[in-house]
């Protein structure tokens, strides 16, 4: 069976204008690079192109009032209210206002998450890669951090409410803690959201701590991974090995949903984490393992982030090489200044028995 691409050739709607760190080209930049570089592309991949989707679909997350202001603004009506509803880094730095036409590019992005998880449980793809899915930092009501709609939440909760799913896996491997999906899922014990990112107190979106585990019966299913700048390949391996395999032997989870893209490698320009390709590719793999366990070998894959574009499709290929056990050719990326090996495991390895405390009343396997 071949592997389903979700992708969209008016993904570069998707827009805060020229020279914006979150650029458009770089889904069309991706896609060439990963078709040349895979010798299997054309037998193993089928490339799909979804909808856009419809207020009802984006209402799953999302209020009506927050879809209309967003729609509106981004057909260039002026609101005086619209700090209510995004954040500063949600419009165009030049002109100041919400991007022209980048909501029709949002509904195309959750889109491609709703399809990457439909074509999934029906069966119709093994695995599903979401090219510009993961918009982790957009509310309910609230768009910030580049981003408007909830695109992983919104899969979600129309794969709970189609296929009547009750354990969710989610790990967030962007640089950025995943806020928005967070709080979206943070009373909720049918979403176990993992989420391996830099620092709090280093980096946007400053929340992410070990001690935000979760309220209410969703208390003990919310798990944050804080790594200090510079954390190893290394480091990652055990964060897999100590935390998130033994929480997935514990949940097994029906689904498994994996997003983020390459601002986690050293050389990215808005974050300061340490993972080279091969790190990426690790990543992966112990996805490829988690699945093989639990949903025979299936996973969902988003890719969005990335703000180093010559590390980005080398990154990028490198998850999809280590996720479905392929060759993809990743020659050519100088990472010769890459931190050490071990950089951070230690300071990594005491995070995680300070974790275990706080998890331990919910978690056998963390005792
Ligand atoms: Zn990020």
């Amino acid at each position: 069976m071949k592997t389903a691409i979700l992708y969209h050739k008016e993904l570069e709607r998707y827009s805060f204008g020229q020279g914006h760190p979150l650029c458009a080209d770089r889904f069309e930049r991706f896609l060439s690079f990963f078709s040349s570089r895979c010798p299997s592309y054309k037998s193993s991949f089928k490339l799909i192109e979804p909808e856009p989707v419809t207020d009802e679909i984006l209402e799953l997350v999302h209020s009506r009032d927050y879809i209309t202001a967003i729609s509106q603004a981004s057909e260039g009506k002026i609101l005086p209210d619209i700090s209510r509803y995004v954040s500063a880094d949600n419009l165009n730095p030049t002109t100041g206002y919400v991007p022209l036409g980048i909501e029709k590019g949002a509904r195309i992005i959750v889109g491609i998450s709703l399809s990457a998880g439909e074509l999934l449980l029906e069966e119709e793809s093994k695995n599903t890669i979401g090219i510009g899915g993961g918009m982790h930092h957009a509310k309910p009501d609230y768009g910030e951090g580049f981003c408007f709609y909830n695109d992983v939440a919104i899969c979600i909760n129309n794969l709970r409410h189609r296929y009547n799913l009750k354990r969710i896996l989610v790990l967030d491997t962007d640089a950025h803690a995943g806020n928005g999906t967070k709080e979206i899922f943070y009373h909720d014990p049918e979403v176990l959201f993992i989420d391996i990112h830099q620092d709090p107190r280093t980096l946007y979106p400053g929340t992410g701590f070990i001690s935000e585990i979760g309220s209410g019966t969703g208390e003990g299913f919310t798990v944050n991974l804080p790594l200090l700048p510079g954390a190893s390949n290394e480091a990652y391996r055990y964060l897999f090995q100590e935390i998130i395999f033994p929480l997935s032997d514990e949940f097994k989870p029906q689904v498994i949903i994996r997003y983020g893209g390459s601002d986690p490698h050293y050389l990215d320009k808005l974050t300061n984490l340490g993972l080279t390709l091969e790190g990426f590719r690790m990543i992966g793999q112990q996805v490829r393992d988690i699945s093989r366990q639990h949903t025979q070998g299936k996973s969902i894959d988003l890719m969005l982030s990335g703000y180093n574009l010559t590390v980005l499709p080398f990154a990028w290929s490198a998850l999809i090489s280590g996720l479905l056990d392929i060759e993809v050719d990743l020659t050519g990326l100088r990472e010769e200044t890459a931190p050490s090996i071990d950089s951070r495991l230690k300071e990594t390895k005491q995070m995680v028995e300070e974790l275990k405390e706080y998890l331990k009343r919910y978690w056998r396997c963390m005792n």
